[in-house]
């Protein structure tokens, strides 16, 4: 069996490189790979290249799919996305073209066995959305209103672009077949119609309403429910609200991103989260109790034992963040630092010389 690579690895970028590294390392990458450059015994394998290549632009490409790749690695990409899901929304054609590849990306496609323009039904593109919560509103649950804008399916001719009352007619370009075919070099290239995209039909007489494109921008607002125990990167998906369909296919989702903002005690780590705290130093060498601040805003009292060393870490059970799922808290871990006194009277003072005399030393 063979591993599959990683796909930073085969695009030779780090794991937080920007959309735009990704897309100049493709580039790079593809015009290195690309069978015309090679000799026809090496077209095999220069194909296969090409492919993995493309296929890892594919999803590091696209925001969604990254970062399910991130999160899940290839298991997670192959167990959501068909091979067609994982090319589908990436315009190679605009990227070869920039190129003078042509249309190598047809091609490219047909070796995927992959149909890069179907007829019929498509489904819209997600769109996501990022909202920023405080730590508090992750500990508790939120409700976030959202504006934005997406397309919807025209009401007026439901998506199919034509008037209503009017029909759509065979593509006078293609004849109806959806594509084109020319040769160059070794390849013969099926490029999908330019006319029609692919669809064989053209409108006749385009709608009124949203001009034959079958959707219309809209304004939408809508109240997202962000649960308790939500992290960094955790994303809701609300079913039906991303891009519209084509040809009355369904909508995309939305995805709501959710990025949680620093907070000025806490440090989250996981369920867990983690605080610091001064103790007075008399406290510190003859035990004590002192207060901690908790995530729900009470303060919860806590015993220093006896001869507590500065970096000391406490565990307090279950006062740490939910989990997402369970609802079940984490724990605080509450690390201690020494106040050293600064402003001390003259008594103060004689009272600590004291004691460093008892100890031999003369201060
Ligand atoms: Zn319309
Ligand atoms: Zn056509």
């Amino acid at each position: 069996m063979t591993v599959k690579k990683d796909y930073y690895e085969i695009l030779g970028v780090s794991r937080n490189a920007s959309q735009k590294e990704i897309e100049e390392a493709y580039r790079r990458l593809a015009i290195q790979y690309h069978p015309d450059r090679h000799p026809p015994e090496k077209k095999d394998e220069m194909r296969e290249k090409f492919k993995e290549i493309s296929e890892a632009y594919a999803v590091l490409s696209d925001p969604n799919k990254r970062r399910q790749y991130d999160m899940y690695g290839h298991a997670g990409i192959d167990s959501t996305y068909t091979p067609e899901d994982i090319f589908s929304g990436v315009d190679f054609s605009s990227i070869f073209r920039d190129m003078g590849f042509g249309s190598m990306f047809e091609d490219l496609f047909d070796f995927f066995g992959v149909r890069t323009q179907r007829r019929g039904p498509q489904r819209g593109a997600d769109i996501e959305i990022p909202v920023s919560i405080t730590l508090e509103e992750a500990y508790n649950g939120t409700e976030k209103s959202l504006n934005f804008y997406h397309t919807v399916t025209c009401p007026v001719c439901k998506g199919l672009g034509a008037k209503p009352g009017t029909s759509k007619k065979t593509c006078p370009k293609c004849k109806g077949s959806g594509y084109s075919v020319y040769s160059r070099g070794f390849f013969s290239f099926k490029e999908t119609c330019p006319r029609c995209r692919g669809q064989g039909q053209v409108v006749d007489i385009p709608c009124d309403r949203c001009g034959g494109h079958g959707k219309i921008k809209q304004q939408e607002n809508i109240v997202v429910k962000i649960p308790a125990g939500v992290d960094n990167g955790t994303s809701i998906r609300v079913k039906g609200k991303g891009e519209a369909g084509t040809e009355g296919g369904a909508s995309g989702d939305l995805y709501v991103s959710v990025r949680i903002e620093p907070h000025p005690i806490f440090v989250r780590q996981g369920d867990d989260l983690v605080c610091k705290i001064e103790i007075p130093y008399p406290v510190a060498v003859l035990g004590g109790e002192v207060e901690v601040p908790t995530m729900d805003g009470s303060k919860l009292k806590m015993a220093i034992p006896q001869g507590t060393q500065a970096g000391k870490v406490f565990r307090i059970r279950g006062k740490g963040m939910p989990d997402l799922h369970t609802g079940r808290k984490g724990d605080l871990y509450v690390e201690v630092s020494i106040q050293v006194p600064t402003k001390l009277n003259e008594r103060q003072k004689n009272a600590l010389r004291e004691y460093a005399k008892s100890l031999g030393l003369d201060l």
